[in-house]
């Protein structure tokens, strides 16, 4: 049995043998083989001593079950690191940020609580995942639907805390935005219902927000402040149609003019959806040495002269850009056309349609589109990627996920698009994906580059400085990630500097009063119990 650290044996067997009593035995896991089950399968520590390591874990059925295991792990000053279902892949999976913290696995905690489709909302438990709730919407018949992220075996619950995001319309897709009330477990064991929630009988709890007072839900989110055993979710009446399609404009600086129109769509209402920057341009810069060497100098107006003339000669537009409209077909017909008159500036600009899908669609038109998550299916397809294949006969282990928050506009794509491109080179670093800006979020650009989790400690040491640089390059354009692999939460949070690190110290501020013993989560998102701070 492994001993969290800082913890006296006799004190966590005590601890053990009273959690055993509330949660039955069975579901208290200190077998090292049990626990390793709660390491990071993409961990960028592979088979070095770094790898964090979980001590045990500890699987509760109820709220009581939860207060219970706070109030003794409080007791004895254990470290507790919750999860809902544990798949955050790509951000740090189910291993905690401090080795030999014990893991709260909230996945028995599934039941959904309700699904309201009048008002179209539900209530769910951590462990609820995104296929749960979609099956049991489709079993009785709602026209409602979720938002998923690309995997659909992650939870609702989890996937939001951690400001995950999906792909159908807003604001359904920004997760944590699309979150109404929570109920939260303090490290002391104590019970607080957020918003509406706070009202005894409340009958609006999924529909209001704020409540009365300061409205702290945003505290639990990214944070080590709770445990939330529960969340509302605000659900998308099915639209009656979906719509989408392309707008394709021909030179490099023509995306300055697109995004500056797509920007003003989707502020305006006019464009409801997350859209997708692409570049016909891209294989060319990937494969093409001498128009990837044009690219890195596109700061040159020669170099963008040379670049729209291989661009023009080879019949390739530099940049498109997939729109997506949900709502009633004649009103996104409407959107549509109201959009093309806006982009019709741009000289040259082209406009290609896509598919038209009316809702109920029925399940084998489902089952055959490729991109179900754009109309709120759950699927595993995302892992399709980068599969074994007779193509691609060593796959990578998994990725880091590098993802830096960057304007909406057309000026901040070239550049962050160069910036990166150049230092990747520069730092000899191939990731397996690097893509162009997609707005996940209402107001901004994510950019997404995984580095490939390798079974060679030499090449995961490489990624992770490589990382660590990109961090620091980003910030100093003024690019900051918005979520981040629990191996760079203190980088990141070193980058969120403003006056003296005020922000970090407020949130310790915070950690200190709520959680005094410092045993909830502790270093998530660089926020350090005070025994912790100074190592
Ligand atoms: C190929 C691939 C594609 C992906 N695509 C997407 C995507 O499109 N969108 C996206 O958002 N993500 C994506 N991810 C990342 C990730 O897989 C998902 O975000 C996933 O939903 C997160 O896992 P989870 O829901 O099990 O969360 P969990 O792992 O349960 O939770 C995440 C973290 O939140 C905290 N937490 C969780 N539950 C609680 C709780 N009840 N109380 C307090 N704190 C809690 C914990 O610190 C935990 O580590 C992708 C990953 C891969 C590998």
């Amino acid at each position: 049995m492994r001993i969290p650290p800082g913890v006296k044996q006799q004190d966590f067997e005590s601890a053990v043998s009273q959690w055993q009593k509330h949660v039955g035995e069975e579901w208290i896991f200190t077998s090292e083989a049990d626990a390793d089950l709660y390491r990071d399968a993409y961990t960028p520590f592979r088979k070095e001593e770094e790898e964090i390591v979980p001590a045990a874990a500890v699987a509760p059925d109820t709220v009581e079950q939860v207060q219970a295991i706070m109030r003794i792990a409080n007791r004895y000053r254990i470290p507790i690191y919750p999860v809902s279902t544990g798949r955050n892949l790509g951000y740090g999976g189910s291993a905690p940020v401090l080795s030999g913290s014990v893991v709260l696995d909230l996945k028995r905690m599934n039941r959904i609580l309700e699904v309201n489709e009048r008002n179209a909302y539900a209530m769910v438990e951590p462990g609820v995942s995104y296929f749960d709730l979609y099956r049991y919407i489709q079993e009785r018949g709602y026209r409602l639907w979720i938002d998923a992220p690309a995997p659909g075996w992650g939870s609702l619950i989890g996937n939001s805390l951690d400001h995950g995001a999906g792909y159908t319309a807003n604001p359904h897709r920004d997760h944590f935005d699309a979150h109404c009330g929570m109920e939260v477990v303090l490290a002391n064991g104590d019970l607080v219902r957020t918003g509406m929630g706070a009202l005894p009988g409340a009958q609006t709890w999924q529909q209001f927000k704020y409540g009365y007072g300061p409205t702290v839900d945003g505290l639990f989110a990214q944070s080590n402040f709770g445990v939330v055993t529960k969340m509302g979710f605000w659900l998308y009446p099915e639209p009656e149609a979906y719509f989408d399609a392309t707008v394709s404009v021909p030179r490099f600086n023509d995306v300055i003019p697109l995004v500056d129109i797509l920007a003003n769509l989707i502020y305006s209402g006019v464009l409801n959806s997350n859209t997708i920057m692409g570049s016909p341009m891209r294989y060319s810069t990937l494969t093409n040495p001498t128009i990837n060497e044009l690219f890195l100098n596109s700061d040159k107006p020669e170099a963008v002269r040379a670049l729209n003339q291989y661009a023009a000669t080879n019949k390739l537009p530099f940049w498109d850009n997939r729109l997506k409209f949900y709502g009633p077909e004649a009103v996104i017909k409407a959107q549509w056309e109201y959009a093309k008159q806006k982009f019709a500036q741009i000289p040259d600009v082209s406009f290609q349609d896509g598919k038209l899908l009316r809702f109920p669609l029925p399940q084998e038109q489902i089952d055959r589109l490729t991109d179900k998550e754009n109309i709120g299916v759950p699927s595993l397809e995302a892992f399709r990627d980068g599969a074994r294949s007779p193509a691609n006969p060593t796959p990578n282990i998994g990725h880091l996920g590098f993802s830096p928050v960057i304007p909406m506009t057309g000026e901040a794509v070239i550049e962050s698009q160069r910036v990166i491109a150049r230092a990747l080179v520069d730092l000899g670093a191939t990731p397996a994906f690097n893509t162009l800006p997609n707005s996940y979020h209402t107001r901004d650009f994510v950019i997404l580059i995984g580095f490939s989790i390798m079974d060679d400690v030499d090449i995961n040491k490489k990624s992770r400085e490589v990382f660590r640089r990109l961090i620091k390059l980003a910030a100093e354009h003024g690019w900051g990630e918005y979520r981040t692999h629990t191996a760079f939460m203190d980088d990141v949070a070193d980058i969120y500097s403003f006056n003296n690190h005020a922000l970090r110290r407020l949130h310790e501020t915070l950690k200190d009063a709520i959680d005094p013993n410092g045993i909830l989560s502790a270093g998530r998102y660089g926020i350090w119990p005070k025994h912790l701070r100074k190592t």
